[in-house]
């Protein structure tokens, strides 16, 4: 079955095809780095990371980018505060963003640009925006893109030039009193003072936000992309704005499908410092594990709008541990297991688990339907504890373990837990198998020999002694 997605642009689900068969270019708005990343950040990075592992899954090779906005108010504002240059501010929470997405199983992207050093590029495309009509220099030195020269401005927000003149009154910002006209918006703009700033043709200064994605897309995905997507925030101005530059630039279709997220709410409230309901990744990590923090993530469809709540997040505890304690479940009955071959009435029941997986992609290829992916696993889940027994056969447990875990694993979610166990807890429960054995309390033995196996770790007696590897 074809894939397909929900295009804010034309606003109907779409079947996905690749400007290029086999390959997928994807570039995701990422977050500016002022300060951990907060539980909102974390909401399309890894929904956008889960899209992408599906893509992976279903054979496309996913060049995926995802920037960092390095120069910024809000980072030269606590450069100020702490006394330091803001590259000392940006570059301590790309690190720290980098170590939240490790946690949450956030793959690296292909690449991570960061805004501060493709200022180059930034300067070539708003030359090429002055060139062909598109952009002008104001007497201070502004740069300001010239809305009304393009003229499908609005097709994504599906807003209308007049209406967005009249009712819109973030568009009359202070400092920007030299524009043409008020729907214009900064490409560059020149420097204050304590400010980072860079040489142009048209002052000593710093580049608009909008134009930092219109020109990474371009330099490391190209002229055309599959998909962009962010947050639903970004739709208007930001990623309105990034189609009138990058189309107007370079004359052809900037991205072919334009996704956003739905916002996460928490307690039914947006998230704001100011009324006190703002929780970076590190705060909520304190309490939860982060796959249960992912799982959460993913409980509900993309666009639809997501409520963070204690209640949800031990809803979302007790799901993750169902799927954990199952394939626990079967590598325990690994260990058990005497019967290597499969048999024919297993073969039937591996067939039957099989649907089980076409019952994901199902919810998969329908605009990435987390949701009722999720429950398919349940579904799977269930049919595997009620299908399996210490008479089943080594290869049938396998396979099932195997299924539990690719479809967890196209969410991102680890279930299989064998990396958990640290070396010297190891060390400590061998230890106590011998001194239990010494003791002829051969129960307890076969005890921690099975609590190892659920934890994936195999135990050789050999003649040296105890030996254990990671199965
Ligand atoms: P920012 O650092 O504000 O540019 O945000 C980085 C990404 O997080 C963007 O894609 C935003 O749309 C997204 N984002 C910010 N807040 C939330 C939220 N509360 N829920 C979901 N996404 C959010
Ligand atoms: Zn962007």
């Amino acid at each position: 079955m074809s894939m397909k997605i929900y295009n804010t642009l034309s606003k109907t689900k779409e079947e996905f095809v690749p400007i290029e068969p086999g390959k997928v270019k994807m570039y995701v708005c990422g977050p500016t780095v002022y300060n951990y990343i907060h539980i909102g950040n974390a909401r399309p990075m890894i929904v956008f990371d889960t899209v992408r592992r599906y893509m992976e899954h279903k054979g496309y090779e996913v060049n995926y980018v995802s920037n960092f906005t390095d120069v910024d108010d809000k980072i030269i504002k606590k450069a100020i505060e702490e006394g330091v240059d803001s590259e000392v501010i940006s570059q301590r929470y790309i690190a720290e963003c980098k170590k939240d997405m490790a946690s949450l199983n956030v793959k690296p992207a292909t690449t991570h640009p960061q805004a501060t050093q493709e200022i180059c590029g930034m300067l070539d495309m708003i030359e090429t925006l002055i060139q062909k009509g598109h952009a002008y220099k104001a007497a201070d030195g502004t740069v300001y893109f010239r809305t009304r020269s393009f003229k499908e401005y609005g097709k994504l927000s599906h807003k209308n030039l007049d209406d967005l003149q009249g009712g819109n009154r973030s568009l009359l910002v202070s400092g920007e009193d030299q524009k043409e006209d008020s729907l214009d918006f900064v490409l560059w703009k020149p420097k204050k003072d304590g400010e980072p700033y860079w040489e142009s043709p048209w002052c000593q200064g710093r580049p608009g936000w909008h134009i930092e994605c219109s020109v990474m897309s371009k330099r490391y995905l190209g002229e055309e992309i599959d998909i962009h997507a962010g947050g639903e925030d970004l739709v208007f101005p930001h990623h309105e704005n990034e189609i009138a530059q990058s189309e107007a630039a370079n004359g052809k279709t900037f991205a072919k499908y334009w996704m956003h997220n739905a916002f996460l709410n928490i307690d039914n409230k947006k998230m704001s410092k100011s009324a006190g309901n703002f929780f970076t990744v590190r705060d909520i990590l304190e309490k939860y594990d982060p796959q249960v923090l992912r799982f959460f993530m993913l409980s509900a469809h993309y666009r639809s709008p997501l409520n963070f709540s204690a209640d949800l997040m031990e809803a979302a505890r007790n799901g993750y541990e169902r799927i954990v304690t199952s394939v626990d479940n079967l590598k325990y009955l690994l260990g058990k297991a005497t019967a290597e071959e499969i048999t024919e009435s297993e073969a039937a029941l591996v067939k039957e688990a099989e649907g089980y997986v076409d019952k994901f992609d199902e919810a998969m290829d329908d605009d990435f339907n987390t949701a009722d992916a999720i429950s398919v696993i349940f579904e799977l889940v269930k049919f595997v504890n009620t299908n399996v027994s210490e008479a089943s056969s080594k290869a049938y447990l396998e396979v099932l373990k195997q299924e539990i875990v690719l479809l967890s694993d196209i969410c991102g979610l680890i279930v299989d837990k064998k990396e958990e166990m640290l070396d010297e807890d190891i060390e400590k429960l061998i230890e106590e198998r011998q001194a239990a054995r010494k003791a002829k309390n051969f129960a307890r033995a076969d005890e921690i020999r099975g609590e190892l196996l659920a934890k994936g770790i195999i135990l050789e007696d050999t003649r040296e002694g105890v030996k254990w590897k990671r199965a």
